[in-house]
């Protein structure tokens, strides 16, 4: 069976953990999903795509302005069959980034006076930075603003919604250590919108919050080509602050496995960081085992805000210039995984510097290098 975003497989939730201190400012999950009897297999490295729910009380709140009872039934361009407008809300439709499809579609069609002129003059203003900040009300927050009481066709409303999208959460585990099962770890996404109201994250509040253990959850795997090399024995070098470490944890959880069944395997490097080693060292007491087995053979943290001066990743990789210079010299496959920016970048300039400096490498030459590292697969990122 072939499971995409219009035959998700229904996964249920087993577990959800935050696996950072409360005091931390950021809110980490890990969840584990059972795909069991699905027929589904994934590879460490990659993606489980989620299909979200946005939030029942927002969608109830929108019905009950709109003055639209939640089970009148609607159709859905994508779906073959008609259903109620509540579900189309609440699963398939995104509520919160309206397109300009629907700001054009809502100032023709209303008969409220302000609100016209508020699209017209804002959203629709040729200022980008203007259009920008109007065009960050959500649906419930344009209703609430101008009073709700529109008359509006159902249908209309559901064919100018654009479709939920499936979010990407990169896979935590090794098919090794269990093929029923995928372990992902979600950063829960807050923050305070341009119009001064809280704003939560559509799926990693959903995941947090959203859906009970038990519970289904649609997901479809994406295959990455963020791999472990074909040879058990190459050595890696992965790079993960954050919520950046994930599938590294699947990397060395599947070397674990593979060195357990009495084979090989290189060595190892994690560069860990992340704000305060207190609260955020994920998966402190795994990696640190890792370390003690031997599958993990060194292991870098930089915690940033845990001295005056602020310490990343990228400075604890130019720290161990030499050593790294060495194994990449000899070999081993790079892996950086997490922001693209500025981590992504930083952690790049760092490594072309170490070309430079300890290879003796002219520019030319380091973009050459890591030309053909990118060829051949031995310099692999995986940030968002
Ligand atoms: C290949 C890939 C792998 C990924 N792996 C992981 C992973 O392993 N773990 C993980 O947690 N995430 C991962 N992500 C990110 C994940 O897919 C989601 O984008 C993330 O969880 C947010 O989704 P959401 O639905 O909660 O937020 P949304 O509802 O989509 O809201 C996010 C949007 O809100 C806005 N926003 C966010 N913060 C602010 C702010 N401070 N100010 C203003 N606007 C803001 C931005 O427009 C942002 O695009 C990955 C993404 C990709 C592409």
């Amino acid at each position: 069976m072939i499971y995409n975003r219009d035959n998700p497989f229904t996964a249920h939730l087993k577990f959800r953990k935050r696996i950072n201190g409360q005091e931390s400012d950021k809110n980490v999950q890990h969840l584990i999903l059972d795909i069991g009897n699905s027929g589904m297999s994934y590879e460490c490295g990659d993606w489980i795509a989620i299909l979200p729910k946005n939030n029942e009380k927002e969608v109830t709140e929108i019905l009950c302005l709109l003055g639209l009872a939640p089970e009148m039934q609607v159709n859905v361009s994508f779906l073959n069959e008609k259903i109620s407008i509540f579900s189309a809300l609440k699963e398939y439709l995104c509520i919160t980034n309206l397109s300009d499809q629907f700001w054009k579609w809502f100032a023709e069609t209303r008969t409220n006076s302000d609100m016209n002129s508020f699209i017209i003059d804002k959203i629709l203003s040729p200022d980008p930075e203007c259009q920008a900040w109007a065009k960050s009300y959500s649906l419930l927050e344009i209703l609430k603003k101008f009073g709700g009481h529109f008359k509006i066709e159902p249908d209309e409303l559901v064919s100018k919604l654009r479709r939920l999208m499936p979010r990407l959460y990169s896979i935590a585990s090794s098919p090794l250590a269990d093929r029923d099962e995928v372990h992902i770890v979600v950063g829960v996404v807050s923050y305070t919108n341009a119009i001064g109201n809280r704003r939560n994250g559509i799926a990693s509040h959903y995941l947090a919050h959203g859906v009970h253990i038990g519970e289904g959850v649609r997901i479809f795997i994406v295959n990455s080509m963020f791999a472990l090399p074909t040879s058990a024995e190459s050595n890696i070098i992965m790079v993960g602050p954050g919520t950046g470490v994930t599938p590294f944890r699947g990397f060395l959880q599947e070397r674990q496995c593979i060195k357990n069944r009495g084979n090989k395997v290189g060595k190892s490097w994690l560069f860990f960081g992340d704000r305060h080693c207190a609260t955020d060292f994920l998966f402190r007491e795994e990696l640190l085992t890792f370390k003690g087995s031997g599958i993990l053979t060194n292991l870098d943290l930089a915690f940033s805000r845990d001295q005056g001066n602020k310490i990343y990743v990228q400075d604890r990789i130019w720290e161990r210039r030499e050593e790294l210079w060495s194994w990449i010299s000899n070999g081993a496959y790079v892996y950086i995984c997490g922001n693209a920016s500025p981590m992504a970048i930083d952690v790049e300039n760092a490594f072309k510097r170490i070309a430079m400096e300890v290879g003796n490498f002219t520019e030319d030459q380091t973009s050459e290098f890591f030309k053909s590292l990118k060829d051949n697969r031995r310099y692999q990122k995986d940030v968002y």
